[in-house]
């Protein structure tokens, strides 16, 4: 729809009018043929009905936008505000019209902060019928029915999670009694605990070692004990807290690090380790599949656990 002719200042001249609708044409398309223009939306509303121009009955089977002069005109006349109604008084050119609207002081539907404290973002218009306590009830209201409708989605997921695990667990059971005498399942199930080990792995932190002479390399029973359960709570799959357990101390360290002496002569290759923190705990886990790049004599399967006095970031 054009805008209305009244609202302009000065002549209009009559080829600046839509046939159809008489006011003055909004975003102008013409046919190409007998050049009459029409605003967009007025046009296209009477092709969808009759592909022929209103004014002389040609074919219309495509439009296209008007000449540059034809705009131009349109961008100098001067017209008043739509929301002259409300006490805008701005007269403008019709090509900044837009730009005006969107920041019109007078436009009852403007968005603007409510002040008397609750801060929600209201239309002018609304102002006056506003009351704080009633709008953020609501919002509280709809808020915890939110709440409520991820509570439960939580709950349910946590139930599926759950008989998920219990699934696998039943049939980790039965992969390992059927890989004894089945080859491919034998394959399959160290397949499966290898993307175990690798999962573990990846949700662990890194850790950077700044004091390798802080290593212990002879727990006694009660730390090793301590270091297990962290290792356990970590997530650390069960077929191997044992076997990596078994290297925390240096009887079953690999031959790079089985004494003082060997110990000093490979300090270099301390900093080659990928190593990874076990939460809370003043230890690392040097992993194999973490440290393909490491000698065979300083590296253990499925990996090394080191247990220091201090100096873990
Ligand atoms: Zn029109
Ligand atoms: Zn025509
Ligand atoms: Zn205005
Ligand atoms: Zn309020």
């Amino acid at each position: 729809m054009g805008f209305e002719i009244n609202r302009f200042t000065g002549e209009v001249d009559d080829e600046l009018l839509c046939p159809i609708c008489s006011g003055v044409l909004e975003e102008p398309l013409q046919a190409p043929a007998c050049e009459h223009a029409f605003c967009s939306a007025c046009i296209h509303e009477w092709i969808s009905r009759q592909p022929t121009c209103p004014v002389d009955r040609q074919s219309i089977t495509q439009l296209r936008p008007v000449p540059r002069i034809l705009r131009n005109l349109l961008a100098r006349l001067s017209i008043t505000c739509d929301n002259a109604m409300y006490g805008c008084q701005a007269v403008l050119k019709l090509d900044a019209l837009s730009s005006h609207l969107s920041e019109c002081e007078h436009n009852p539907k403007k968005p603007v902060p409510c002040e008397q404290g609750c801060g929600l973002i209201i239309p002018m218009d609304e102002l006056k019928d506003h009351n704080c306590v009633r709008e953020l009830r609501a919002l509280i209201h709809s808020q915890q029915q939110k709440i409520q409708d991820f509570q439960q989605e939580i709950a349910d997921q946590r139930f599926q999670i759950n008989e998920q695990k219990r699934e696998l667990y039943i049939l980790k059971d039965f992969m390992r009694a059927m890989r004894v005498s089945n080859p491919t399942m034998r394959a399959l199930a160290d397949d499966m605990e290898r993307d175990e080990v690798v999962r573990w792995s990846n949700s662990l932190a890194r850790a950077r070692v700044t004091r390798w002479g802080g290593m212990i390399s002879t727990p006694d029973d009660l730390l090793q004990a301590v270091i297990k359960r962290s290792l356990a709570d970590s997530g650390c799959p069960a077929h191997i807290v044992d076997d990596l357990m078994e290297k925390c101390h240096e009887r079953s360290w690999p031959l790079g690090l089985s004494s003082l002496e060997t110990r000093q002569n490979n300090r270099r290759q301390y900093e080659n380790y990928v190593c990874k923190r076990i939460p809370g705990k003043q230890a690392v886990v040097i992993l194999a599949c973490d440290n393909p790049h490491i000698n065979e004599d300083m590296m253990a399967d499925p990996g090394l656990v080191m247990i220091f006095a201090h100096g873990i970031e």
